[in-house]
């Protein structure tokens, strides 16, 4: 669908996957005013289709359109859009435990103009792709690279957004993890290089003891649907949770005196990743001897019943499609 000043949102339609023009003095590709979002579309074993908290996939994209000085739109109309297409596409959703439908609402600035403004016209539109199991080869430790040289966002930039920029900023890090042999960047806080933020396109949890402890949400973190769902889900089982600031050097003092049992990510794509290893400053730290640690492992048989309606859903966070 497009937006313009004089008629808002308009001309929503499903059209078959194609290029589409755009000006080359479109304001997303010079100023960056891009948002989108990732969610999945899952098949139960029954056959029947279902997303995962959707809703608040919308709203984090209409808190990002506010920041990034976008046009606000109707969850609900957008819902029905999503779910539509969802239904129309559900042969593609692969009847394959662990496979889905992975679903990217976007939404870009495209007017042509080459002064620095918000654009005043924009187009938003949803690309689907099935994609197949995270863990092909079992749920498998990744190795996190601990970056000091380079920062992803600051407190008061864009970092809680999920917009283009923060990822644009985050390639070179990536690239040079990737190259030493590392899976994900561990990002720290711009100004002191201090404080644990998040890591890759995921959030970031630790065992301390019998505590789980994540950063808190201050403003250069994506606030992750995961790690929502992994803090109430902790806590209806008991388990203590503190979001609160925690330091790599706590993270790696806790490795060294045992105190740190487990780590692990959490976030839409591999739902949650298990740490082994962090590696800092040329050192290596293993955690919980490189393996997956319990709670990884029963976060992630829960959250994956949940979206394949194998089990109760007590948050109510499933919704039916079709
Ligand atoms: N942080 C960043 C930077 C991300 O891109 C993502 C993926 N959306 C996450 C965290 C995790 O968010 P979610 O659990 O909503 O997928």
């Amino acid at each position: 669908m497009d937006w313009n000043r004089e008629l808002g949102w308009h001309q929503a339609r499903i059209c078959p996957y194609q290029p589409f023009h755009m000006d080359p003095a479109a304001t997303v590709l010079h100023y960056g005013q891009a948002i989108f979002e990732g969610l999945k579309a899952y098949r139960g074993d029954n056959g029947q289709i279902y997303l995962f908290r959707p809703e608040d996939n919308l709203e984090r994209m209409n808190r990002g359109a506010v920041r990034m000085s976008m046009p606000r739109f109707s969850v609900d109309l957008v819902l029905k859009g999503l779910k539509a297409l969802v239904y129309l596409d559900r042969d593609w959703i692969p009847a394959v435990n662990g496979a889905s439908l992975y679903l990217r609402p976007t939404m870009i600035g495209v007017d042509p103009y080459l002064g620095l403004k918000p654009a005043d016209t924009y187009t938003f539109y949803i690309i689907m792709s099935p994609v197949g199991s995270y863990y092909s080869g079992g749920f498998s430790p990744t190795k996190i690279y601990v970056c000091r040289d380079y920062v992803r966002a600051v407190k008061g930039g864009v970092g809680e957004v999920k917009t283009a920029g923060n990822y644009a900023a985050s390639l070179l890090a990536y690239d040079m993890a990737n190259k030493a042999g590392y899976t994900q960047v561990l990002w720290l806080d711009a100004c002191e290089r201090k404080y644990v933020e998040e890591v890759g396109t995921s959030n970031i949890f630790f065992v301390l003891d019998d505590t789980v402890v994540t950063p808190p949400l201050g403003g250069s973190i994506l606030g992750g649907i995961t790690r929502d769902s992994v803090i109430n889900l902790a806590q209806n089982w008991g388990m203590t949770v503190q979001e609160r600031p925690i330091t790599i050097d706590e993270v790696l003092a806790a490795s060294r005196d045992g105190r740190l049992k487990e780590a692990f990510a959490t976030g839409t794509a591999a739902v949650i990743s298990p740490v082994g290893e962090l590696f800092c400053d040329e050192t290596s730290y293993p955690i919980n001897g490189g393996a997956a640690g319990p709670l990884a492992e029963r976060l992630f048989a829960e959250l994956q019943a949940i979206q394949y309606g194998r089990g109760e859903d007590p948050f109510n966070w499933r919704m039916r499609v079709g």
